[in-house]
């Protein structure tokens, strides 16, 4: 059985202790009671036998006297004088009779026959009679003990004078029932006589003992009386008759070789011990009270110790649980009351604790808007009510575009003025209050919207575009501010919140990439997600492979039409996709890190195309495309050379496109990289000039020296009026600022005649040339040659022949 709780187990120590101790002291009550009683019953034995001694010695002197006054009667010594036996006879019975005696005899030498008055055959007595008398012949008067026919006696031999000896009076008492209750009522012990002659086994004929008792009797002490040696007495020790237990004493009367004579005495120690046996029930009865007493007491006690710490454990459970309120009540002063006060001041402690905690936990500090976590909490609450209701519920996720950038150009705190407006804008664009309006940290925003469906989350994020639509102002300046924006709604695109979530976010990017207002989560997006892990991998070992390739895409001097310059533009040869594109890998690239080792090799590969075009004799810089990764890296200048030394080429024989926006995710940076860059003599080109928000001031401080306006403004600048505003100033203010400018996405003769009359300096697009593998090149030049001019040497002397030690 297993004490779980503390009260039992308490009250099982203490009672099994009492308990023992109780059976302990009884134990050795009943020990000692025993000891003493063995060693009064040995007493009284002792007693008895003294008492045994003195009765024989009683009975001897009274045979010893009536036979002295036979044999001094005058009329018995006539009678025996004159040979009267019939008068000898008559006299002995009287005499006999008169004392009691069972028996007596008159032997006279002379005529050799034995006068017998009693039922005892002559011929059994004479040979003991005569012996008696012999000894009483030599030593007077004699007393002994003698076994007639299995029955003992107690005889005595008087001499009668007349003068001289003329014959014996023997007399005696038979050892019978009667002596053993004279003595069973003197000593109280029981009385057994067992006797043995030559001619026959150990028999009893007296006891006070039963028939069966005694019968028993007789066969133990046969056993014990053979066991002994001769001359020892047997052994004292206790004997079992009939299941009682006896202290025994065995009295030898006369125990020769052929004859024994013993009185048992004996005292049942049960009824010795009988009076203690009383106080030993009292005993026990007090012993089992007590006992109850004491369990009743230890369970009071217990209780009364172990009912605070249950009430406490109670409290810590409720802790456990969140419950606060709950107090301890104890008006006790001992150190269970300290233990609860200090538990309650504990609970409170950790109820302000997790509040704090619970604030900062589930709360955005700047925007006071909820964060990620209760966002998650709350939405987990709104799908289960979905759920058990069946009704729809939409999530929105909204990353600001370019946010980095802005928080870089205008300093952290007008960054955190800007999300604070644009905290706002969402909440007031929210349908109702059970829309919740969550910051998920840095620009991320996501809405919940509870019971709404694709429709209704597509309105309230349209609704949430048009409010972000007007510029939101943050000191003084006025901020376009764009957002990629993904919908997921329960139960069309997920059966859990993080599910729902992270699909939300999915179209977020989605999105973002393709730059198009809302997009709702469709399951390709996830199948896409899936692909760029093994995109990762595939990605790697196309550069290992040399699956990537370098395509060249000649600029081309608007006025003269001769070849100017290259861009270097990367292909991937999949070997089961076919070429794919840039725009698929390259983004992919940047986020992963890979884009380092990819401008490497492009780099390598560009420096490799020039030696062979210098063999050729033509001198052509080639410009490569460099993103944010690669310029915050300090070494890359070193890189560099080393690439133009291993090929010999000169550094003007490779310049870099940098779009703003990789300048601007870490300017201080990628400043000074470009810095360096400038010192080698590298030229510097901004890359997609017009989409994105590098000022003025800032552009001023690069060590540019060619603008490219992005293709999106010239693709359409014919048809589009704005477009084409927009590239004429931004022609004006390169040229302003002292820089070349090239226009990028020149797809038909109406827009080189626009941009030459606008006063563009160089030209790309696929209307002079589409990308194409490098080794293609000097053929499509050698053609496009012939139909402008003589380029080869011209270029040849503009680009002196300088190298890099
Ligand atoms: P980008 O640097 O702005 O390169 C010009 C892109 O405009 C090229 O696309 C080119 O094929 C395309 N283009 C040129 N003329 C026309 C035209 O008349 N019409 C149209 N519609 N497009 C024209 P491409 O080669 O697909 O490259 C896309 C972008 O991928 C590049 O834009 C560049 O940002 C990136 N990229 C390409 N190669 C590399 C590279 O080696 N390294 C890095 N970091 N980025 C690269
Ligand atoms: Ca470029
Ligand atoms: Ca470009």
């Amino acid at each position: 059985m297993q004490f779980k709780s503390l009260k039992s187990r308490i009250a099982v120590v203490f009672l099994t202790l009492i308990l023992l101790i109780q059976i302990v002291g009884s134990i050795a009550i009943k020990l000692s009671i025993e000891k003493n009683a063995r060693a009064s019953v040995n007493e009284q034995l002792q007693i008895g036998e003294r008492i045994f001694r003195s009765l024989l010695e009683q009975n001897g002197e009274n045979l010893s006297q009536g036979a002295r006054i036979l044999a001094t009667d005058y009329g018995f010594r006539q009678a025996i004088a004159s040979n009267d036996y019939e008068t000898v006879l008559s006299a002995l019975s009287n005499h006999q009779s008169r004392i009691g005696a069972d028996i007596a005899i008159f032997y006279a030498p002379g005529r050799d026959s034995l006068t017998i008055s009693g039922s005892l055959p002559e011929d059994v007595a004479r040979g003991k009679v005569s012996a008696l008398i012999k000894s009483a012949q030599n030593n007077g008067d004699t007393r002994d003990f003698v076994v007639f026919k299995n029955q003992p006696y107690q005889l005595v031999a008087v001499p009668v004078k007349a003068p001289l000896t003329i014959g014996w009076i023997v007399m005696g008492f038979k050892i019978n029932n009667e002596l053993a209750q004279k003595l069973n009522k003197l000593s109280n012990l029981e009385v057994t006589f067992i006797s043995k002659s030559n001619d026959s086994h150990w028999s009893s004929m007296a006891s006070t003992l039963n028939m069966a008792s005694s019968e028993e009797l007789v066969a133990i002490s046969a056993e014990k009386i053979s066991k002994k040696s001769s001359s020892d007495h047997p052994d004292n020790s206790e004997i079992d008759i009939g299941k009682t237990d006896y202290g025994t004493r065995y009295v030898a009367i006369f125990d020769t070789p052929d004859q024994a004579l013993f009185a048992v005495l004996q005292r049942s120690i049960d009824e010795a011990t009988a009076p203690y046996k009383t106080l030993q029930l009292n005993l026990l009865i007090l012993t089992i009270i007590g006992a109850l007493v004491f369990i009743a007491g230890i369970f009071y006690i217990s209780k009364r110790i172990t009912m605070p710490i249950t009430e406490l454990a109670e409290t810590a459970k409720q802790l456990e649980a969140g419950n606060y309120d709950i107090m301890v009540h104890s008006d006790r002063k001992d150190e269970l009351g300290k233990l609860g006060n200090a538990f309650n001041s504990m609970s409170e402690a950790i109820a302000s604790r997790e509040k704090s905690i619970l604030k900062l936990a589930y709360w955005d500090e700047m925007t006071q808007l909820p964060n990620r976590a209760s966002f998650m909490l709350q939405l987990g609450q709104a799908m289960a009510v979905a759920k058990e209701k069946n009704e729809s519920l939409s999530v929105l996720v909204m990353d600001l575009d370019r946010f980095k950038q802005i928080n870089n150009i205008l300093g952290q705190s007008s960054g955190d003025e800007l999300l604070h407006a644009v905290a706002e804008r969402i909440s007031s664009s929210t349908r109702r209050k059970s829309d919740v309006v969550a910051r998920f940290g840095g620009d991320e925003f996501a809405v919940l919207l509870p019971t709404a469906n694709i429709a209704i989350g597509l309105s309230v994020a349209s609704a949430l575009i048009k409010t972000l639509e007007t510029p939101i102002q943050v000191n003084d300046q006025f901020v376009d501010i764009t957002a990629g924006l993904g919908i997921a709604t329960y139960p069309d695109h997920a059966e859990n919140e993080e599910q729902l979530l992270s699909r939300a976010e999915m179209a977020m990017y989605k999105s973002k990439a393709s730059n198009s207002g809302a997009i709702v989560f469709e399951p390709a997006f996830d199948i896409s997600s899936q692909d760029n892990l093994s995109l990762s991998s595939e990605l790697k070992s196309a550069i290992s492979n040399k699956e990537l390739a370098l395509y060249i895409q000649p600029k081309i001097d608007l006025i003269t039409r001769k070849v100017c310059s290259t861009e270097a533009l990367i292909r991937w040869k999949h070997p089961k996709k076919g070429l794919v594109f840039p725009d698929e890998f390259i983004p992919f690239a940047e986020h992963t890190g890979l884009i380092r080792s990819i401008s490497l090799l492009m780099l390598s590969e560009a420096a490799a195309l020039s030696a062979t075009w210098r063999d050729h004799g033509i001198y052509i810089p080639i410009a490569v495309n460099i993103s944010a990764r690669d310029l915050i890296d300090h070494d890359l200048p070193n890189k560099l050379n080393n690439i133009l030394n291993t090929h010999h080429v000169d550094t003007s024989a490779i310049s870099l496109e940098i779009t703003e926006s990789s300048i601007m995710d870490d300017p201080l940076r990628a400043q000074q990289t470009l810095d360096n860059l400038s010192q080698m003599g590298v030229k510097l080109a901004i890359d997609d000039f017009g989409t994105g928000y590098s000022s003025l001031s800032y552009l001023k401080r690069l060590p540019v020296s060619e603008l490219k306006i992005d293709k999106s403004f010239v693709l359409k600048m014919e048809e589009d009026d704005s477009d084409s505003k927009i590239v004429r100033s931004t022609i004006d203010l390169g040229h302003n600022l002292g820089l070349k400018v090239v226009a990028e996405g020149i797809e038909n003769e109406k827009v080189w005649d626009l941009l030459k009359e606008m006063g563009c300096d160089y030209g790309q697009g696929y209307f002079m040339s589409k990308p194409m593998p490098a080794q293609d090149f000097l053929v499509w030049m050698s053609r496009w040659d012939d139909s402008g001019t003589q380029q080869v040497k011209s270029i040849a002397k503009r680009i002196p022949k300088k190298r890099l030690s």
